[in-house]
């Protein structure tokens, strides 16, 4: 397997991938000692995980790098997914054993109930590249510190960046007999299917995601599926600063090239402060600067897949074609490197493959509507439910709008952000189930209900 630095297009490292002959031996190494994994006592696996952090942060310039290198993320941002990390690793760590031990429910009476939380057993964890660091925690630290062996599938394009993390998790204290690497790309995806893991936990596109779900439910065990989005921001009339809420907003569809599962996708603005966002969203937009995502004040690198280029110049074309207007941006850079300028689109409609469609690059399509109900209207107008923001100066009215949307998150006045304290999880094709928050701690455990009668 090649590994590409998409800004230079130049080969960084050619890796074996594993076959179907590794894989079953790695599963069976995890299955033979899951269990003692899984006895080991809570506050110890918390401690090691803890650890693991701590390695985060003290080794952060040099992980930094390789995720830079790897998929083109800015440095500074790069440098941001990993403080990410340790947060959110806080955050599960601080709360594991309140939500993972055992639960009294009646223990006044007999005979006494008590709810225990075993873990699945092994779980396969397959993951997305765009934040390889903080969509890859979601899943296997809190299945660890419940106990689970995991077999983490890194996505080929974060390949080393998940041999990093098996390197400082091994260094923390987390034995190879609970975590293992699978490399390699989808091929190797499917011969994770064929092996009797006993929960399935996939971050990615939903086209992947069914048919990993699809193969799950025959299974009948747990799977999870993390997927797509096309998530809406609807700017109203009353807005507290036009320029401050243009700078967030633009922020939160181009930030990581858009590259974000939570990454504004389509916005709607009240007819009466249209114009006086698009110029204060434009002038943020060609304040940043593009170029190799070494450099320290470069905000937009390259995309980490070539293929996504075509899908962006597509959509630009087919919004042109009906009548949209490129205000800046619209097409690649000639140089090398897999360089998308970032775009933004008027006079879109929801005939446009922009307004639909997953872009997952440096592209927004801005909408104007007259009314909240217009905007409510088109933010339901689609097959995901991933997020929703609405930036107002009434949180009522914003409440209002987003208890009526299909979403797994709703945003007031801010939006792209992910908090380990509440479920991040989406709706209809952005997926099903949650992690984070004690829902996605308690996601990788199975109940056990206990009904202890003493006959004293
Ligand atoms: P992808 O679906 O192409 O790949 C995801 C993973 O699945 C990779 O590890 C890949 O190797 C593997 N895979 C590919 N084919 C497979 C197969 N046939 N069987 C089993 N596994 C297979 O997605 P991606 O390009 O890595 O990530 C981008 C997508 O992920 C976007 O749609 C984005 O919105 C989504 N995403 C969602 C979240 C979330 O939390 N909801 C987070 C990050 C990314």
């Amino acid at each position: 397997m090649k590994i590409i630095n998409p800004a230079t297009e130049e080969m960084i490292k050619d890796l074996p991938e594993d076959d179907a002959s590794s894989l079953g031996a790695k599963f069976q190494l995890l299955k033979g000692a899951q269990r003692a994994w899984q006895e080991v006592n809570l506050s110890e696996r918390v401690k090691r995980i803890h650890r693991f952090s701590e390695i985060l942060t003290n080794d952060r310039e040099q992980l930094a790098a390789i995720l830079t290198q790897e998929v083109g993320k800015p440095i500074r941002q790069s440098r941001n997914e990993i403080n990410g990390a340790v947060t959110r690793i806080q955050w599960l760590t601080a709360n594991a054993e309140k939500y993972l031990n055992e639960e009294w429910m009646i223990s006044d009476k007999n005979p006494e109930e008590k709810i225990v939380y075993e873990p699945l057993g092994v779980i396969a964890n397959i993951s997305a590249w765009n934040y390889p660091y903080l969509v890859g925690i979601n899943v296997f630290v809190p299945a660890l510190l419940a106990g689970n062996a995991v077999m983490y599938k890194p996505s080929e394009m974060a390949t080393l960046t998940g041999l990093e993390i098996d390197k400082r998790l091994k260094e923390a204290g987390i034995p190879g007999t609970a975590f293992q690497l699978a490399i390699g790309a989808g091929s190797v995806g499917e011969y994770l299917l064929q092996i009797p893991f006993d929960g399935y936990f996939f971050t990615g596109s939903y086209r992947i995601g069914k048919s990993v779900y699809e193969k799950a439910a025959l299974k009948m065990v747990p799977c999870q599926c993390e997927l797509g989005g096309k998530d809406p921001l609807y700017v109203a009339d009353d807005v507290v600063d036009i320029r401050a809420a243009a700078a967030s907003t633009a922020d939160g569809a181009f930030y990581n090239n858009g590259q974000s599962c939570c990454a504004v996708e389509r916005i709607y603005v009240h007819s009466k402060i249209h114009d006086q966002y698009i110029d204060e969203f434009v002038n943020v937009v060609r304040t940043w600067k593009i170029g190799s995502p070494e450099g320290n004040d470069i905000y937009i690198g390259p995309l980490t897949r070539r293929e996504q280029l075509v899908v962006l110049e597509n959509q630009v074309n087919d919004a042109v074609q009906k009548g949209a207007v490129v205000l800046t941006g619209g097409k690649r850079l000639k140089h090398k490197g897999y360089y998308f300028e970032p775009t933004v689109l008027v006079n879109v409609t929801h005939g446009m493959r922009v307004m639909q469609e997953e872009s997952f690059g440096p592209i927004i399509g801005i909408m104007r509507v007259n009314n909240d109900e217009e905007a409510l209207k088109w933010m339901g107008d689609t097959e995901y439910g991933l997020t929703a923001a609405v930036y107002s100066g009434s949180r009522e009215r914003a409440e209002g709008i987003l208890k009526k949307l299909n979403v797994g998150t709703g945003y007031w006045n801010c939006c792209d952000r992910v908090s380990a304290a509440v479920p991040w999880s989406g709706r209809q094709h952005s997926g099903i189930g949650a992690t984070l928050s004690h829902i996605g701690l308690r996601g990788f455990t199975k109940t056990k209900a206990f009904q202890l009668k003493s006959l004293d």
